[in-house]
């Protein structure tokens, strides 16, 4: 028997026939570009994350990009992101013709550290995308209060935490704007690409709204130069079902990281640890050791699937390579690429998978 990383085959399986129902539903309905499947799921979604207004695009990098447009970020702006992230919350700071200032993680939460982004920011600083990474919040609490001392905006990447909670209240609207995707793999996944904003913001939610459909607000009438970047509505469809399912199986996510917690106390490796004032959905259960390939060689060897997130963080990557940095500038991301790796995560993983997952972490720190 071997445990995958991630079979989203098993996901599908699961919820079949709904959701084969849905996306045969809105298939017969003769409408194929926005319209009643995706307004429908817009406010199911932003009921759910206890928001005012959800705009859904195409997929995370479209929400981070238009909804850092939306709040007026461009040129000659700097914007304070996650040195340990995936490249996508640089790249939409990129888009828009803005700055990505990188700012060191809280080494025991991951998450970008708040003293830091304090000391980051500069006259030219115009907003702070924190990243909810693996599924926990970031530390909003400081993050909010650094941005309303210094006047800025705040992006939430929030593309690994559906339904995570801070200070009780649900990721959503905590910042000004929230970016999601529903990439397959993610805590609430679709069949395809897909993304959305949350905001509390009528305004806001607009300015995306118009910016996703060709900056225009009637047929042919164009206010601003815009994209193309609507969720298809099948995919808003089969979003509906899923969502539907989402707190029951964030649960058993739950579940399969308090199993994980418990077993690997004495492991020998360091296990994730949770800030106080969240909920965290465990998006990736993602573990720490400087014997890190070894540890991924030995559970391969024993079936096991893992994977690293993530290997290069985006300082380091060709595509940054004009931004100058070098290695050594960002070390405590530099030590996590070197160190993390990802155990199997997932609704689907029977108690059989886990426990051998448990059996063969604890043979490596015995061995
Ligand atoms: C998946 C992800 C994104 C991008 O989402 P896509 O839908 O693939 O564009 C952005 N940020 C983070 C942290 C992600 O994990």
């Amino acid at each position: 028997m071997n445990v995958p990383f991630l079979d989203l085959g098993r996901g599908f399986r699961e919820l079949q026939p709904e959701l084969e129902s849905a996306v045969l539903e809105s298939m017969r309905t003769g409408w194929y570009i926005l319209g009643k499947d995706v307004e429908t799921f817009e406010s199911d979604y932003a009921a759910y994350c206890e928001a005012a207004q959800c705009v859904s695009v195409a997929n995370g990098l479209d929400a981070l990009r238009i909804g850092l447009l939306a709040l007026g970020v461009g040129r000659g702006d700097e914007v304070i992101v996650p040195a340990h992230t995936f490249i996508a919350t640089w790249l939409a700071v990129s888009q828009c013709g803005a700055t990505p200032v990188a700012v060191e993680p809280d080494a025991s939460t991951c998450t970008i550290d708040p003293a830091r982004v304090e000391a980051a920011v500069t006259p030219r600083t115009k907003a702070i995308v924190p990243v909810h990474l693996y599924g926990q919040p970031a530390d909003m609490g400081a993050i909010l209060a650094i941005a309303r001392a210094h006047g800025l905006k705040v992006v939430e990447d929030a593309a690994q935490a559906h339904g995570a909670r801070f200070d009780g209240r649900r990721i959503g609207a905590h910042g000004d704007v929230v970016a999601w995707s529903f990439y397959p793999g993610k805590n609430l996944g679709a069949l395809g690409d897909g993304g959305a904003i949350t905001t509390d913001d009528p305004e806001i939610a607009d300015r995306v709204r118009v910016l996703r459909n060709y900056g225009s607000r009637v047929k042919y009438v164009n206010d601003v130069q815009g994209f193309n970047s609507r969720l298809d509505p099948l995919q808003a469809a089969a979003l509906r079902v899923r969502l539907s399912h989402l707190d029951e199986w964030n649960a058993r996510r739950v579940r399969a990281a308090s199993l994980y917690q418990a077993a690997f106390e004495q492991a020998g490796i360091t296990i994730p640890r949770q800030a106080p004032r969240t909920e965290h959905v465990w998006h990736l259960y993602v573990v720490r050791t400087p014997r890190r390939d070894e540890l991924q060689r030995h559970l391969e060897a024993a079936g096991i699937g893992t994977l690293i997130h993530y290997p290069i963080p985006p300082h380091r990557q060709q595509a940054y390579a004009s931004a100058g940095y070098g290695s050594g500038d960002f070390p405590i991301t530099e030590a996590l690429a070197r160190e993390v790796l990802s155990l199997p995560m997932g609704p689907q993983l029977t108690d059989e998978e886990l426990n051998r997952v448990v059996a063969a972490v604890r043979d490596f720190g015995g061995g």
